[in-house]
């Protein structure tokens, strides 16, 4: 999958110049010696986040945020190598400065700012624009070269603010209660469970919790998080509590055993997916709502203008969409070929550790697209974003 062919010309050429490369491990600063979100163990690694596809089992130290120390030791084992730094807060690898800004788009989640000899890189991992109230909110550094994420970078996604979604869900738990029916809600269990958690209207009853979900949050308090109480299901739960309270519970469930014996219930499935037309009736949602982790296309714009960067590498999403937009407007931009994958869809599991989204995922992606573009847009695009949606095709990318 990895094109080894045109990264060595590439590495012989650039090796001395850049200050981060992409390498068949991942980003790799080789001044500093360290790698940033790697695919593969290494001895040193810097994590922007606690997602799977961006923190990986097997690197012999970590460097992360302090507010996702308990959660990487959760999922990584908790014998791991981990320092931890506050935002803001230099570290030095051979002479590499290295800094945290915030990302915005789970709580810990981190920008890896990288400074030598006057040439600032920042890695933006994963990240959201909007503040949601539970992560620190994202912040824009300024920088030569950013490297970017575009999960969404296509312009049918626009998110509506987030308390006009939270405002539905908490509507749609009230009707629910009145009907006597259990309410669930689907989303991922590091990030989007909690943000969901700290909106509903806890007047309404109690808030339950898939196991995944209740162990994600006794991580985050044992980092000193506080979160609202939440129950775990267990098979003594009442039935009639279940009734008048919400369900959370990770994409992982939907359609299992555990989530049938919860019936009668509505299920609502909380994803940027949603967006697009068919992305409800794939997953057999009743609702779904539109809420997202990642940057939608105004988002990811007005943040990779605030860097005030010269060039820009797009790592994961519509890259191809969003790169040949960004030159349009003036950006040096690139495409990079990564092995991150999407946390904002129905198939999340940790073990899926090449970071490569399931066929059904990757179906939804591509409808999305004919679904949600005009039909003169509908080909090129379909094909564009075909081996992004990793549907065997190998785009053609750029090393550098
Ligand atoms: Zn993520
Ligand atoms: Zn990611």
């Amino acid at each position: 999958m990895f094109q080894t062919k045109l990264l060595l010309p590439c590495l012989s050429l650039n090796m001395a110049k850049q200050l981060l490369q992409f390498t068949d491990n991942g980003i790799f600063c080789a001044e500093g010696n360290f790698y940033i979100d790697p695919w593969q163990p290494v001895d040193d690694a810097v994590l922007t986040h606690a997602h799977a596809d961006h923190a990986r089992a097997g690197s012999k130290r970590y460097l992360a945020h302090e507010l996702s120390r308990e959660i990487l030791k959760y999922r990584l084992g908790a014998d791991i190598s981990l320092q931890t730094i506050p935002y803001g807060e230099k570290v030095y690898k051979n002479g590499v400065q290295i800094s945290l800004f915030p990302a915005g788009h789970i709580i810990g989640s981190a920008q890896v700012r990288v400074e030598y000899q006057g040439e600032v890189w920042v890695v933006s991992g994963d990240y959201k624009v909007e503040d949601d109230g539970i992560s620190t909110p994202f912040e824009p550094v300024k920088c030569h070269h950013f490297i970017s994420e575009c999960t969404f970078g296509m312009p049918v996604y626009q998110w509506k603010p987030q308390q006009l979604i939270f405002n539905e869900i908490n509507r749609w738990w009230g009707k629910n209660r009145e009907e006597g029916k259990t309410t669930i809600v689907a989303g991922y269990s590091l990030g989007k469970a909690q943000r969901i958690l700290c909106n509903l209207d806890l007047s309404l009853g109690t808030v339950f919790t898939h196991g995944v979900i209740e162990n994600t949050n006794d991580a985050l308090r044992r980092n000193g998080i506080e979160l609202p109480l939440t129950e775990r299901i267990t098979p003594d739960t009442s039935k009639e509590a279940l009734k008048k309270g919400i369900v959370l519970m990770p994409p992982s469930a939907v359609g299992s055993t555990w989530m049938r014996k919860l019936q009668p219930f509505e299920f609502g499935f909380c994803s940027g997916w949603m967006n697009v037309r068919g992305a409800k009736k794939r997953r057999a949602a009743d609702r779904g709502f539109v809420l997202s982790d990642h940057a939608d296309w105004d988002g990811l714009i007005s943040a990779i203008d605030a860097t005030g960067c010269e060039s820009v590498y797009l790592t994961h999403g519509y890259t191809a969409t969003f790169s040949r937009y960004l030159r349009e407007i003036g950006f040096d931009a690139h495409e990079v070929h990564t092995l991150y994958g999407d946390d904002e869809s129905e198939s999340e599991d940790p073990t899926n550790d090449l970071g490569v989204g399931s066929a059904e995922e990757a179906d939804t992606k591509k409808t999305g697209i004919k679904e949600a573009l005009p039909p003169e847009r509908q080909v090129l695009s379909f094909g564009e974003d075909l081996g992004e949606a990793g549907l065997g095709e190998t785009p053609k990318k750029e090393s550098i």
